[in-house]
């Protein structure tokens, strides 16, 4: 039988719980930005002015719609990671960026070049580079990097059954110094890759 407590102590124990989920929330939003608050004896801001992130949740929370919006306000470059690549919104508005001259750059994992049915070719088609990641297990990366300054990134994969059957959350952190690290990090897996030929 859990204890339940009553009266003032009861108030006492829930100000206690209060006061500790306010600080694990503080610890959270500075863990998130990566911030350090500086040295004082007032409350400390977390807020990251370089930084702004939006979060999305499947099923049908956005996650798609927000990736084509993010895709169809790049202007020079996107990175595109993924795993398993299904989306045919998300397949357009890359094609679509790659037709209004932005650098369109692909690496998906080696099951895409044994799927039926799959983007790889697509975008191939339309002649976006697309290399295959070998090297490992499995390439499990989910990532879009935009115009070096937003990481798109969660567990959502590009697919319909993400946004419409599947428990995923999504990422869209506007931020140049993590789009440089996780371009550091593609560029790693881009060195091992190899061009994918097509079905
Ligand atoms: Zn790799």
């Amino acid at each position: 039988m859990y204890f339940r407590p009553s009266g003032r102590r009861k108030n006492a124990v829930n100000s206690m719980e209060n006061q500790t989920r306010r600080l694990l929330l503080v610890a959270l939003l500075v863990f998130l930005c990566g911030c350090q608050p500086k040295a004082s004896h007032h409350p400390a801001p977390t807020s990251c002015p370089s930084s702004d992130i939006s979060t999305y949740f499947s099923p049908n929370g956005g996650c798609t719609d927000a990736i084509v919006e993010a895709l169809d306000g790049a202007k020079l470059t996107i990175g595109v990671q993924a795993y398993s690549f299904t989306s045919a919104p998300i397949a357009k508005a890359l094609v679509d960026a790659h037709k209004r001259g932005v650098q369109v750059v692909a690496i998906l994992d080696k099951s895409q070049e044994t799927e039926k049915y799959t983007e790889a070719d697509f975008l191939l088609h339309a002649g976006i580079p697309v290399w295959i990641d070998g090297q490992h297990k499995i390439a499990h990366n989910k990532v879009m990097i935009i115009d070096s300054e937003t990481v798109i990134t969660g567990s959502f994969n590009f697919t319909k059954a993400a946004e419409t059957e599947n428990a995923e959350n999504l990422l869209v952190i506007r931020s140049p110094d993590l789009a440089a690290q996780y371009r550091a990090n593609m560029d790693l897996h881009l060195g091992h890759s190899e061009l994918y030929a097509g079905k």
